[in-house]
């Protein structure tokens, strides 16, 4: 039977076969995605082959269709391991917070370079716009310009309250969209208030930790009353960026492809070059700072920690 992957734990899958019914999977074989191994070969997302065991209730999942797209993650501790945070996407949502958690640029940043690097439209949505003084007010535009002004769409809202919330229906409407974020950024708080009666847990420390089988997190695909899915992915700490040669880099900046292959140097690291114009950009301050920051963090740093 044919079904939809809606629920991951790394060694069940939930499926939902053509005939409308769920069934509980296991994995037989290998599936590797571009020969990397990830602690969950298959993803919410996927549409898989599976065989219905006697039980009627279970299912074995044999083969896996070709993908659309798909976003990774790399943990950044000792492990290193991979997860495929989902696939089949049409889009991507950052919940960030600038409080309570902090969200660093730093990781706004390596996110949106993940989304990139996959063709993956990617959505800023700031959080608990009820917890700003004026102050934050004032922070928050700057940074919504810094990616407005990129290409980003950015929102703001108060999941708590309810603010703005409506306006996000427009953009999920009849979408596949991955929700990801900082552990405590309000992203079950935010679903629930999409999906009433959904009653997602909110509250709870749920990092995807890379202990493995002693942590009950999942990803899961939830229905949207008005039409579309969501990817909901535990929180995730640190992301590390898979699959992006160095050279590369600066492609995934939007900002900086208009620069390319202008340097003097074709090979140009746009670091410290002579007749560097991405440095020159910066310097105008046509390129912001901050993402330039990114840009040499993650090209200097192996591990992509931020
Ligand atoms: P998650 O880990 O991203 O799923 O975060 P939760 O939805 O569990 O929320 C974490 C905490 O932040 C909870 O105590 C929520 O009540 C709180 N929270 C979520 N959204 C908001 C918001 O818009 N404003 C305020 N003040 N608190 C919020
Ligand atoms: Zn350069």
């Amino acid at each position: 039977m044919r079904g939809l992957v809606t629920k991951s734990t790394g060694s069940w899958y939930q499926v939902l076969g053509d005939d409308g019914v769920s069934y509980d999977c296991r994995i037989k074989g290998k599936f590797r995605t571009k020969g990397i191994k990830t602690t969950n070969p298959v993803a919410v997302g996927d549409w898989v082959g599976f065989d219905v065991e006697s039980s009627g209730e279970n299912g074995i999942i044999t083969t896996l269709e070709p993908r659309k797209n798909y976003i990774i993650r790399r943990s950044v501790n000792l492990s290193k391991q991979t997860q495929i945070l989902g696939a089949n996407l049409d889009q991507a949502i950052l919940v960030v917070t600038l409080a309570s958690p902090p969200t660093s640029l730093g990781f706004i940043d390596r996110f949106l370079v993940t989304a990139e690097a996959y063709g993956i439209p990617a959505i800023l949505v700031f959080n608990k716009l009820d917890l700003f003084s004026e102050e934050g007010k004032e922070i928050l535009q700057q940074y919504k310009a810094i990616y407005e002004n990129i290409g980003y769409p950015c929102y703001d809202v108060s999941a708590l309250e309810g603010t703005h919330v409506d306006v996000l229906q427009d953009v999920l409407k009849d979408k596949i969209t991955l929700v990801s974020g900082h552990s405590g950024v309000g992203k079950s708080t935010l679903i629930n208030r999409l999906v009433p009666g959904l009653e997602l847990r909110t509250g709870r420390i749920s990092d995807w930790s890379d202990k493995g089988k002693h942590t009950t997190t999942f990803a899961e695909m939830i229905d949207l009353p008005f039409g579309g899915k969501l990817i909901d992915t535990p929180g995730i700490r640190e992301l590390g960026i898979v699959d992006i040669e160095k050279t590369e880099l600066s492609h995934f900046f939007p900002e900086m492809r208009y620069y390319l292959n202008k340097c003097r140097f074709n090979n140009c690291r746009h670091i410290n070059e002579p007749g560097c114009v991405v440095l020159d950009a910066v310097e105008q301050g046509d390129i912001e700072e901050s993402r330039y920051e990114s840009y040499l963090s993650m090209y200097a740093n192996e591990d992509n920690r931020s």
